[in-house]
């Protein structure tokens, strides 16, 4: 029977960056979840580029994988982002220090190889009713297995744990993630001559200039569980313009704001689609189009919570918050309780210093096992 050191270095091994099939990885997992017994629910889809990419519904002996209530789900997404090339040992699992280093090391192929350390180790038995463990593909591309999850209406759970690293904290609350594009549109004209064209760049900074207003009113609601404790807005990139020579007749920014728990997904959006509507109004040159790519509400789970209460208890832990998106934003609109947790930092993840402490790693092992247990 394979250690959790040894399952996350096989699990490293096979290669599942979000731009190719998960398929591999599934096989894998699905492998040992049926030597263990468990009855596996296949949900595939072909994603954008018309690859195959499979969600993964798994329960324990003699449970239908098929039923959408359930009680307690542990949710790992099966993607990593794209390692370097000069990372020549991504694929290649080191232990170093302590540390066992490897692309998705703690982002999370730690969790699942917890999960299937644990799963392996236990007796042939019927594990606790309603049990699941659920994996996703496409998560770090804006969760979208976990999406279409949720579109098919195939799981329902009252309880969720989400595997994303914590350094072992039950993170109980996280900002959402949302993404627009905006393109503000003007007319090209000889700069000898620009009343003959109208600049998409001013019209553009005129809007800017009232979305970083309108960033102080949001900064007026605010959740004290978080640093900053309000709503964030950012523009993070702007194109425009043809030539120094030229007025630009075109320009785009990419707008982005991580609302705190509770403020609607598209209540930036809103507000900046009635600011466009306004300065429309003020001068009829202005023309602009808000284009959403992303929405993703927060989620916070109560502070006393059991299953909160639980983890802080077994790990000596305090809760915490997250400041990075993941898939308890879409699943906290159904279930009652939902935590994300798991060894490692997500500081060191996205990059070459990807790691997790193998104690830790051991450490989760023995709080996700008391968790099923209790279950
Ligand atoms: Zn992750």
């Amino acid at each position: 029977m394979k250690n959790v050191t040894e399952l996350l270095s096989e699990l490293i091994r096979i290669p599942s960056n979000s731009g190719i099939s998960n398929r591999a990885l599934v096989d894998y997992a699905s492998a040992n979840l049926r030597v263990a017994g468990w009855s596996l629910r296949e949900i595939p889809y072909r994603d954008t580029a018309d690859i195959e990419k499979v969600n993964l519904i798994a329960a324990p002996p003699g449970q239908s994988a098929d039923r959408g209530d359930v009680d307690l789900v542990f949710m790992c997404h099966t993607d990593t982002v794209p390692y370097a090339t000069d990372w020549t040992d991504a694929l290649n699992p080191i232990v170093k220090d302590g540390n066992l280093h490897g692309c998705g090391a703690c982002d999370v192929k730690a969790v699942l190889a917890c999960l299937l350390a644990i799963i392996s180790q236990r007796p042939a038995q019927s594990g606790p009713d309603g049990l699941r463990l659920v994996l996703t593909a496409d998560e770090e591309i804006g969760c979208i297995g976990a999406s279409h999850l949720f579109a098919v209406d195939a799981l329902r759970p009252r309880r969720m744990v989400i595997g994303e690293p914590t350094r072992l904290h039950a993170a109980r609350a996280g900002k959402g993630y949302c993404l627009a594009e905006v393109t503000v549109e003007g007319k090209e004209a000889h700069s000898a001559h620009p009343q003959q064209g109208v600049s998409a760049i001013y019209h553009a900074a005129r809007l800017i200039r009232a979305i970083e207003e309108l960033e102080y009113g949001f900064r007026e609601k605010t959740n004290t569980f978080f640093d900053p404790a309000s709503t964030t807005i950012n523009v993070g990139t702007i194109t425009g313009g043809t030539a120094k020579n030229v007025v630009p007749g075109s320009c785009r920014f990419q707008l982005e704001w991580r609302p705190i728990p509770g403020e609607p997904a598209d209540g930036v959006l809103n507000t900046v689609t009635h600011i466009i509507k306004r300065l429309h109004r003020e001068d009829p040159n202005f023309r602009a189009v808000i284009q959403p790519l992303r929405q993703q509400p927060g989620f916070e789970t109560a502070a006393d919570a059991p299953l909160v209460r639980a983890i802080e208890s077994l790990t000596g832990n305090p809760a915490t918050s997250i400041p990075f998106g993941s898939e308890a934003s879409i699943f906290s609109a159904v279930a009652e309780e939902v935590v994300v947790f798991g060894p490692g930092d997500m500081r060191t993840a996205h990059s070459s210093r990807e790691c997790v402490p193998i104690g830790e790693l051991e450490a989760a092992v023995a709080c996700l096992r008391s968790i099923i247990d209790r279950a």
